[in-house]
């Protein structure tokens, strides 16, 4: 049968928290052509601790990348005609494998992983005045467990494999763009180890304003005397490059298209802010996956936080491009309570159930949820909470509790826009929103009537994949950001407008932040 001619096409591998997939767009139209997903599983080994199985993430991959060009071709569409591949990533989780026989040396460090709680006492320790903020000026980042850098510290001081490759020179480090770009371009027969400016931003060790990596944080200085940085690495960890563009050439794809190139690589929020188009300084987006990221952009000039917000690099689409800035608020646990209500509760079966069971009651009844499984983020940065469930009565049932869950998510994100709000001075008119959860449209009505502004979903929802292809794209220079939405035929959404009235939303919002308060210093 006829091939049908579609012109480039570009693609992304979206590896994320809770799944990796891979999707294919028309590079002039954006129009989702095909994908495939699958989900990577989770370890929890010790009580706050969450691994993923560095290999297991690889070959979800390549799963995703063969299945996608089987339903390609089975759609009579040509595979050799992507052009470019984009790489967008969960960002922070941390990898440390041998450069000799490409295998891993421990399990990798997901982001929302708790075990480095004592590293940063000890670091924060360490710092005149005892100041959590004491790298912000540089690294735009408060010292907390979620950061790349101490992850690595709490690797070299507990993994004996680890320390010894580092110090023979076997070792290396990197988030999890690095590990996906270094076995697709080749592994240990010389694949390239790099990360993008985004990814490099989340690790702790590269300045924000300079675009390099901090000589003191990385302990580049050879004059001085070992492990006299604040994180004491010794001077045999060497720091790759970082490169927003790069050419890889790409191995085990299906032979027509192994010539393909890797072209852009972003972390996954600031490929959902790209994505969404959000290229305009005060434009913002929230993305409701495993965790929730607002972030807005701030044009090419960092801009502190006065109010907990992270401060971090949006993108910076190409070599000669300036680099774009974004305020960031993070909340570690959104999608990943949904996960928990299902896998540790057993009170629904699906994702899907979810909505259901909160719609049953449509109130939590005055039941409070504040799911602080991971300490909690912005705008508190406080990894001494811990999660609590409070205002139950006798009455309260599985329904109000899966509502709470469903409200928990919304509360922190409207406590992430009052902060963005007041750092910024020009409130926000409406959120645009993506990721996995929006599916839920009770959250997104909810989410409306806590915020008391509009709720606007785009109707394609693969906002991060797509920002990552069309970067790619317009790298090789086969999609082109003409930045015109009308462009992009599949560009529609929905809007969900606030339905409650304020007193209502204000006094629900202020009975969260009590409960809020009673989840705070759980640990000490
Ligand atoms: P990530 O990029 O972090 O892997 P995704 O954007 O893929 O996350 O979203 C997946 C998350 O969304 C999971 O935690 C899942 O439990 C949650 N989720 C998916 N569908 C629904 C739904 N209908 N209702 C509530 N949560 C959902």
């Amino acid at each position: 049968s006829e091939r049908i001619v579609l012109g480039p096409l570009v693609a992304a591998v979206d590896q994320g928290t809770s799944s990796t997939r891979f999707l294919v767009f028309n590079a002039k139209t954006a129009e989702l052509l095909s994908h495939h997903q699958v989900e990577i599983k989770q370890s929890f080994p010790k009580e706050g601790w969450v691994e993923e199985d560095p290999k297991e993430i690889l070959q979800s991959v390549y799963e995703c990348m063969d299945r996608t060009c089987e339903k390609l071709t089975q759609l009579n569409i040509d595979i050799s005609n992507i052009k470019a591949i984009g790489v967008t990533n969960q960002r922070e989780t941390t990898l440390v494998w041998d450069k000799e026989t490409g295998e891993p040396l421990y399990n990798a460090i997901v982001w929302l992983d708790l075990r480095t709680q004592s590293t940063v006492e000890r670091l924060i320790n360490k710092t005149p005045g005892r100041n959590k903020n004491h790298l912000k000026h540089k690294t735009g980042l408060p010292i907390s467990t979620y950061f790349s850098a101490v992850k690595l510290r709490w690797l070299m001081d507990n993994v004996p494999e680890v320390h010894k490759a580092v110090l023979s020179h076997r070792a290396m480090f990197g988030t999890v763009d690095s590990w996906i770009i270094w076995c697709l371009t080749g592994g240990k027969k010389g694949g390239v180890h790099c990360t993008d400016v985004t990814n490099a931003s989340r690790t702790m060790l590269f300045n924000i304003h300079t675009l390099a990596w901090d000589p003191d944080l990385c302990n580049f200085n050879h004059f001085k005397q070992q492990h006299s940085s604040l994180f004491g690495f010794p001077a045999e960890i060497r720091i790759f490059n970082w490169n927003s563009h790069f050419r890889g050439k790409f191995f085990g794809l299906k032979d027509e298209v192994s010539t393909v190139w890797i072209l852009q690589c972003l972390g996954d929020q600031s490929a959902a802010l790209v994505g969404q188009m959000c290229f305009q300084d005060g434009q913002a987006k929230n993305t409701y996956g495993t965790g929730c990221f607002l972030l807005r952009n701030t044009g090419t000039k960092p801009v502190m936080s006065d109010h907990g917000l992270l401060t971090t690099v949006a993108y910076k689409l190409g070599r000669d491009k300036p680099a774009f800035y974004a305020l960031e608020g993070s909340v570690a646990i959104a999608g990943a309570v949904v996960r928990w209500l299902k896998d540790n509760l057993g009170i629904i079966h699906a994702d899907t159930d979810l909505e259901k069971l909160a719609a049953a009651v449509g109130t939590s009844y005055g039941c409070y949820f504040v799911p602080a499984f991971s300490g909690l983020y912005a705008p508190y940065w406080e990894p001494s909470a811990r999660g609590i469930i409070c205002g139950l009565t006798q009455f309260t049932n599985r329904s109000h509790l899966a509502f709470a869950a469903l409200e928990a998510v919304c509360f922190q994100v409207r406590e992430l826009m009052d902060a963005m709000n007041q750092d910024s001075g020009i409130p926000l008119s409406q959120l645009q929103v993506d990721g996995g959860m929006t599916s839920n449209r009770l959250l997104m009505q909810l989410q409306a009537d806590i915020l008391c502004i509009p709720v606007v979903k785009p109707s394609m929802p693969e906002t991060t994949a797509l920002g990552a292809a069309m970067a790619a794209g317009a790298a090789e220079g086969v999609s082109v950001w003409s930045l015109s939405p009308e462009d992009l035929t599949e560009v529609t959404s929905e809007k969900f407008d606030p339905q409650i009235n304020p007193e209502e939303s204000e006094f629900r919002y202020a009975r969260w932040k009590k409960a809020v308060q009673k989840s705070m210093n759980w640990e000490t």
